[in-house]
């Protein structure tokens, strides 16, 4: 078999196991196996660039960065959707309906999913292009990030056209959602608060291969464009599943208003055992020919009505206001609810997120209040029953101090979180940062857990995490549930931890902002906790993907005597406070203060390896060419607009080999 047939039957057999898992959800190999034929492809791949596919699954990866998304024109344009709430609203969309079209209506009804409307274009079986809804006349195209969504076929099967726009909405499921929450709390960091926002804003991340890591899926709803042979939205939903799109099987073909109020009823309930968020149901006259005879009005399609669920509510009392301190001090208010049935659970405490939102609200104790849980994950308050309010209630006064320590509260000009500042002396921020800082992604350290910090704490024998390294085998035996076995295995575990490289334990840190990801970038450029202490506000921000939130955030953890002091200590104790030999070997300085932009195909390097080249060396990629651009290095077919522009702002462009030897 020649290398391109092996690069083609790889890149098929991906495909297919790729479709089987995220578009069927019917594995049909091993994670593990499908890793390893990935890597073989990958290597293929790099030794040979001229079988280059825009389209291969090795580039759903990600690792393209786009600064500004370009603006697209719709060629067909995309509406909104009108709204009914009730069977009269959907009786007198029908009478309007049969006033315009002769013959029976039949209707398709499709769940209404909440996430972020996208555009896919396909030309000849590939895709070639998504956008974003915007206006609605155009959006942005956010092609790099819609790639690497597992479920968004790269290239079609059976008999699709030649060119057709594709639209559906992209998701972020409930499961997957919790846990990127999980990882930003575990990062100091505000949980997102519902799947819809973070599903859109996913879409906009400037580095795709973080769209990557997002379990993101995307499920398509609507042909546009020309018939394309097809008579009816139930076949062209059928049409595109075989073409190898996720089209939710729920949809279901009715042939009166009173089917449609069944299947609303039906999933109005049902709804809760779907894996992603869905806020109503999506009504559409089937007949393709009727809906171009129905047309549009300026806003919607007069062949398509949606109907929106209710969302769940439930009226209790507020019993009482508490207040949680998290390890970074924040103070979050909570509202502990008289137990109360709520969309299949019981629902005991809700978020009240922070003291203007209980003002604006003006929410308070004993109050009556309705309870409504959206897509949110934690229940909020949606509003208050003033008529049940007692006359005797007061305002709610928001604390002036710590519920834990007594501290007197701060907020910070723009910020809408109350914080106490008692670093140092507040237990649930001490107890905090040293479970933050032996947490799985961090430290990791074995034979120690969440309680037996708390406990360590509470009986005086360490009061941060540097003091780990100094407990003695006899300080904890006689601590409760404790032997001669767990305790070795904690001394153990706690000595081991010093083999944990550099950017767990950066993140274990708990710096806040500086959560997994950033700790690794932060490692890569500066490569001991020494230059880091060292740098700037000023050369932080430099750094690729280092705001100046992150920057000032490192620069105040560092500035703060105690927190020198800390990281002093794990030097001391031989914790890894620099990247290690071996990757040390792979990274120079000769690039540093260069930027470059990187265009076309390359013969003896991949782009991304190239790419990655750049960055070891301690050069900047960048994925526009400015007046800030050192360099372009060019490979073949090189965008003739990038082209121009490197020749106007007069950059000096490079080839493949006068990089290779730049580096030496
Ligand atoms: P709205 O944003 O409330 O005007 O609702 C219109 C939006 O609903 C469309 O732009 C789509 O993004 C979304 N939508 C979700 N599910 C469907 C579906 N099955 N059919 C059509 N639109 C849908
Ligand atoms: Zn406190």
């Amino acid at each position: 078999m020649s290398v391109e047939q092996q690069i083609n039957q790889l890149r098929e057999e991906l495909r297919q196991h790729n479709y089987s898992y995220y578009v069927l959800d019917a594995a049909t190999i091993s994670d593990y196996e499908f890793d390893m034929k990935l890597k073989d492809l990958q290597v293929l791949e790099e030794k040979h660039p001229e079988f280059y596919d825009a389209n291969s699954p090795t580039l759903r990866v990600g690792g393209e960065v786009t600064k500004n998304f370009n603006t697209v024109v719709h060629e067909q344009r995309m509406y909104s959707l009108d709204n009914s709430y009730s069977k009269e609203d959907l009786l007198d969309w029908e009478i309007r309906i049969k006033k315009l079209v002769d013959g029976d209506v039949s209707y398709t009804c499709e769940l209404k999913y909440d996430g972020a409307s996208i555009s896919l274009t396909y030309e000849n079986g590939e895709l070639i292009r998504a956008v974003t809804r915007g206006d609605g006349i155009q959006g942005d195209d956010v092609t790099t990030n819609v790639k690497t969504i597992k479920s968004v076929p790269l290239k079609l099967k059976g008999d699709y056209p030649s060119k057709f726009d594709i639209r559906g909405e992209i998701v972020l499921p409930y499961e997957g959602f919790a846990k990127m929450n999980q990882e930003r709390i575990a990062a100091g960091e505000e949980p997102y608060a519902n799947p819809r926002n973070t599903a859109s804003g996913s879409l906009k991340l400037q580095d795709s291969s973080e769209t990557a890591k997002r379990p993101l899926d995307c499920l398509l709803y609507n042909l546009a464009g020309d018939r394309l042979g097809i008579s009816s939205q139930h076949d062209s939903l059928e049409k595109a599943r075989e073409w190898g799109f996720k089209v939710p099987k729920e949809s279901r073909l009715v042939t009166s208003i009173d089917g449609v109020l069944e299947f609303i009823n039906m999933w109005d309930e049902k709804r809760r055992e779907l894996p992603y968020e869905t806020d109503g149901v999506v009504i559409k006259v089937n007949d393709l020919q009727q809906q171009e005879e129905l047309g549009f009005t300026s806003k919607a399609p007069r062949w398509a009505m949606a109907y929106k669920f209710k969302a769940e509510q439930a009226i209790t009392t507020l019993n009482e206001i508490t207040y949680q301190v998290g390890r970074t001090g924040a103070i979050t208010p909570v509202a502990n609810l008289e137990p109360v049935q709520l969309a299949g659970t019981t629902v005991k405490r809700a978020s009240l997120h922070n003291a203007d939102q209980i003002a604006k609200l003006d929410i308070r104790e004993e109050d009556t209040v309705f309870v409504e849980k959206g897509g949110e994950i934690i229940p909020k308050i949606v509003s208050v029953d003033f008529t049940k309010r007692d006359k005797s209630s007061i305002p709610t006064e928001y604390i002036t101090s710590c519920p834990e320590c007594n501290t007197e509260l701060v907020r910070k000009e723009g910020e809408a979180q109350h914080y106490c500042p008692n670093v140092n002396g507040c237990p649930p921020q001490i107890i905090g940062r040293i479970q933050h800082y032996i947490s799985r992604k961090a430290l990791d350290i074995e034979g120690l857990g969440g309680e037996t910090v708390a406990l360590l704490v509470k009986e005086g024998l360490i009061t941060n995490y540097a003091d780990l390294y100094d407990l003695k085998k006899e300080q904890v035996i006689p601590l409760e549930r404790m032997a001669e076995k767990s305790a070795d295995n904690l001394i153990e575990g706690i000595a081991k931890s010093k083999e944990i490289p550099f950017e767990r334990v950066l993140f274990g840190l708990g710096i806040r902002y500086v959560g997994e990801t950033v700790a690794k970038k932060l490692v890569k450029h500066y490569k001991s906790i020494e230059s880091i202490i060292a740098a700037t506000e000023e050369e932080l921000v430099n750094v690729d993907e280092i705001g100046i939130k992150i920057a000032q955030s490192v620069r105040e953890f560092f500035d703060t005597e105690d927190n020198r002091r800390l990281v002093n200590r794990l030097l001391q104790y031989g914790v890894q406070l620099q990247i290690s030999a071996d990757k040390l070997a792979d990274q120079t300085d000769t690039l540093k203060g260069q930027t470059f932009v990187v265009s076309g195909v390359f013969e003896k390097v991949s782009r991304n390896e190239l790419k990655k080249l750049i960055e070891d060396n301690s050069g900047k990629v960048s994925s526009s060419i400015s007046s800030k651009t050192t360099y372009v290095v060019a490979g073949a077919n090189m965008g003739p607009s990038k082209l121009e522009k490197a020749n106007k702002l007069g950059i000096t462009i490079i080839s493949e080999d006068d990089f290779l030897n730049l580096i030496g």
